[in-house]
């Protein structure tokens, strides 16, 4: 689909594949485990403004965000459920923060006095989910084995500056006995630091943990990837809701022997056609993707073969017959038979693709579009 306004590069979402994933992943985890969606990253570049009124019509309750910009967003979607910002905020933020509803995310004891400042200031409670590092990711949170840190959390549980509606922790590893582990972990923790008979909100898993371990679903799931169909769970039922799409500028036929691109980056062991496509390191295209990726021109896959530049990489369209400047480009998705997956880029790029998805649905122009079957 030609986008509804002049661009080089554009992505597309798939509103269709985001409720069908949504539902799919609620059917999964049943009616006793709450679905709390992550929209950070602008929906990892999804876009709040077309992910959210998807989740509304589901009857999502529970919306995960980092930034206030997104919360606001999400708000203006008209979207009255409860909002929990996935990551410690600062002091600003949390403060302006209240009048969004935002729960906030406590990352630790230097962490609980930040807050804690803020809601002296503000003269209310805020409402919290306090972090607890029974994984090890030791990113944030109480580690409650160490001396005096449990006896510190019962100390925050009992402060009027929290309301802690929530106990949380994340999982380092994709890795079925390591979540297993790190969810007992947690459990125990909980059961050691909340008062009997707390009515708080006890989360730990994302897609990964969710989808592969129901044990550890416990009180709530919050999910990203799986909402957007970046996943192999529950067996490739989840489909992925965004493409990116350019169109070939230049075309032209090189002599066995020219060197490609900056600093001669390639050199062609044969009479070859490249195709110069106008997106580069600007738009999110990685240099890393340089004679590794792979796009599809015509349903049919050709290579990177020169250092990605700001605005412009080569493909290889030599076996390819009849490319011509005008056609039509997919750097991520479908086409035909064809498509470049998340393994593909993780496979090209060295990293997970979510390390390069979100900037490209935050960097080109992105539309929904209804699904083409
Ligand atoms: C991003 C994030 C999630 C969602 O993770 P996915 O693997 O994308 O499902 C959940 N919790 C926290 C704290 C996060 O930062």
């Amino acid at each position: 689909m030609k986008p509804p306004f002049p661009a080089r590069g554009w992505v597309e979402i798939d509103s269709a594949a985001l409720a069908h994933n949504v539902s799919t992943i609620r059917a999964e985890l049943g009616d006793a485990v709450e679905f709390c969606a992550v929209v950070k990253a602008d929906a990892y570049g999804h876009g709040v403004d077309i992910v959210v009124p998807v989740l509304q019509a589901a009857g999502v309750e529970v919306i995960g965000v980092a930034s206030n910009a997104e919360a606001d967003r999400v708000r203006r979607c008209g979207f009255r459920g409860r909002l929990i910002r996935v990551r410690p905020g600062a002091a600003d933020e949390i403060s302006d923060g209240v009048p969004l509803g935002i729960e906030e995310w406590i990352g630790g004891p230097a962490h609980a006095d930040v807050v804690r400042s803020v809601a002296r200031r503000r003269r209310r409670p805020i409402a919290s989910h306090l972090s607890l590092n029974s994984t090890g990711l030791s990113r944030d949170g109480w580690d409650v084995g160490a001396a005096g840190e449990a006896d510190a959390v019962r100390r925050v549980f009992a402060d009027e500056s929290f309301d802690i509606v929530g106990v949380c922790t994340h999982f380092p590893r994709e890795d079925a006995d390591d979540v297993r582990r790190g969810t007992a972990r947690f459990l125990l923790e909980c059961s050691s630091v909340a008062p009997a008979k707390s009515a708080v909100t006890r989360h730990c898993a994302t897609t990964y943990a969710g989808l592969h371990v129901p044990e550890s679903r416990l009180d709530m799931v919050r999910i990203g990837a799986g909402l957007y169909g970046d996943t192999s769970a529950l067996d490739g039922a989840l489909r992925p809701a965004m493409r990116v799409l350019s169109t070939v500028t230049a075309v032209n036929s090189y002599r066995r022997g020219s060197s490609v691109g900056y600093d001669g980056w390639h050199r062609l062991e044969h009479d070859a056609t490249l195709a110069l496509i106008p997106l580069g390191y600007a738009d999110g295209f990685h240099r890393s993707l340089s004679g590794r990726g792979e796009v599809l021109v015509r349903g049919e896959r050709a290579r990177i073969i020169d250092r990605i530049a700001m605005n412009g990489f080569l493909v290889d369209v030599t076996r390819i017959p009849g490319v011509a400047p005008g056609d039509e480009v997919v750097l991520f998705g479908r086409s035909g038979a064809e498509c470049i997956t998340s393994d593909d880029i993780e496979r090209s790029h060295g990293h997970i693709a979510a390390d390069l998805y979100p900037s490209w649905g935050q960097l080109l122009p992105r539309f929904a579009v209804q699904p083409t079957g």
